[in-house]
């Protein structure tokens, strides 16, 4: 199957599949919001329910807050404040009465939770809190809009949120995040890098912030996670603190970490080829998809045997689909290779004659003809392989992206050729980083978590690289 075509039309590529995949319908008449079709649903909640299952086997819980914020309270943190400025939507009237205060549709939730915390946290004994929600956030996006990228409202917001009684313990979950997160993206075969992000890049409000990236097709990035050690910041300005126990008030420490519907956009483009879709069976919506193969005057038992088979790998717990659609096969196969189902069985009067089905690949389009009693089994083992195959054919992608350079000319050589990652040695300074991305037309993502040390000299100023930062070209 060639693969490489969708690469270089990508954005065609992503937008086409969108509706011809039931996902997503564009021509919402607000700019930046769009509508969630059946099947795009689907996948969103096979997604967020992996997320929701990590964070609840590790001590989160969920919560859910309103989305509206008074303006006061949420003006309190200063920096988080001059960080979204420009982004908030305002609600000013009830009806026709203008309201005392304004209210603003949360762009992210800090300002909305933690003064509850503060009604929350009495003691030591109180402490740690985990909690998290998955809701829409708005934010009044300024550049070209992009569906499930860049987004007016984002209608599928993951934010984590946790307070504790020491420093160490904040950056104890900030580690703790980072191994959900990859958990989370291994079970997508996402591949990623996680990053310490330059200064100028910091979350509003926060000490330090990570991100997770990966890669598009196109060679350009995608932020697809991120998880902020806010240190006291936030507790100073809402008052949260607790009774030690040897009862000294003190502020706590806080942390947040959250994923959006990028994440989707992810899984389709990572895994897709120029036939459409990929689906990782993880979180395919549909797993299976059964066609019978009618024949003339063999077109009962062929829709009887087909309808049977459905119904054994259903009962065994596999999301398997019936089309018993009165239409030509062709156009059947084409319908699900563009949703990505990542194994089709084909039941024919052959195949029944021989009690077998023939099993079709959807990411590497091969054959295969599989006992009739052997079916369960077997697709539970075609469904493994197919996931583990993905997951390497992305990495593979994403490693072969992944350059190292140190001088100029190079750098925007490989950004201009290909996109991809490029690991630069870098003296520290803000200055040198900025000129940097001017000079080569890409951004920094920052310091690779746990990358290896740097070697060599800051290809702008020439002196002593302190570290290794990434370039590229972001979403
Ligand atoms: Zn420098």
């Amino acid at each position: 199957m060639k693969r490489e075509r969708w690469r270089k039309s990508f954005s065609e590529w992503f937008n086409g599949i969108l509706r011809s995949a039931d996902i997503m319908d564009t021509r919402y008449p607000v700019k930046g919001l769009y509508v969630w079709l059946p099947y795009g649903l689907k996948l969103r909640n096979q997604v967020f329910g992996v997320i929701r299952q990590l964070l609840e086997q590790t001590g989160h819980q969920e919560v859910l807050f309103p989305l509206l914020i008074p303006e006061d309270i949420f003006k309190k943190e200063a920096e988080h404040i001059r960080g979204f400025e420009g982004e908030v939507y305002w609600v000013t009237h009830g009806g026709l009465d203008k309201l005392d205060v304004k209210l603003a549709l949360r762009p992210t939730s800090e300002t909305s939770i933690y003064p509850m915390f503060a009604l929350w946290v009495r003691s030591h004994a109180d402490l740690p809190i985990r909690v998290y929600q998955i809701v829409n956030i708005f934010r009044y996006e300024t550049k070209m809009t992009k569906p499930m990228i860049r987004l007016r409202e984002v209608t599928t917001f993951k934010e984590a949120h946790t307070a504790h009684a020491t420093w160490d313990e904040a950056e104890a979950q900030v580690r703790e995040a980072v191994k959900i997160y990859k958990r989370f993206f291994d079970e997508l075969g996402v591949p990623y890098i996680v990053t310490r992000r330059p200064p100028w890049d910091t979350f509003a409000g926060a000490k330090y912030s990570l991100a997770f990236d990966t890669l598009a097709p196109d060679g350009r990035t995608l932020q697809i996670g991120t998880a902020h050690n806010l240190g006291q910041n936030f507790a100073k300005v809402y008052e949260l603190k607790f009774e030690t126990p040897d009862g000294k008030h003190e502020y706590v420490y806080q942390t947040c970490y959250g994923i959006s519907e990028r994440v989707i956009a992810a899984v389709m483009m990572v895994h897709g080829d120029d036939a459409g879709l990929c689906m990782p069976p993880t979180v395919a919506p549909i797993q299976v998809v059964v066609v019978p193969i009618p024949f003339k005057s063999k077109e009962a038992p062929v829709q009887q045997i087909a309808a049977a088979a459905t119904n054994e790998l259903v009962t065994a717990g596999i999301k398997a689909h019936l089309d018993d659609r009165d239409l030509r096969p062709g156009r059947k196969f084409y319908h699900w290779e563009r949703r990505g189902v990542p194994l089709r069985l084909e039941i024919g009067p052959e195949d029944i004659e021989k009690d077998q089905v023939t099993a079709v690949r959807r990411d590497t389009g091969e054959r295969q003809a599989i006992p009739r009693r052997a079916l369960r089994n077997k697709v539970r083992e075609l469904l493994e392989a197919i996931d583990g195959d993905l997951r390497e054919r992305a990495w593979k992608f994403f490693k072969e992206m992944t350059h190292e350079a140190s001088d100029v000319g190079t750098i925007k050589q490989l950004m201009d050729r290909r996109g991809g990652i490029v690991r630069v040695p870098w003296c520290g300074e803000e200055k040198c980083g900025l000129e940097l991305e001017e000079k080569t037309g890409g951004d920094i993502l920052g310091q690779e978590l746990d990358g290896k040390p740097a070697t060599g000299v800051c290809p702008i100023c020439s002196k002593r690289a302190k570290l290794n930062i990434l370039v590229t070209r972001t979403y």
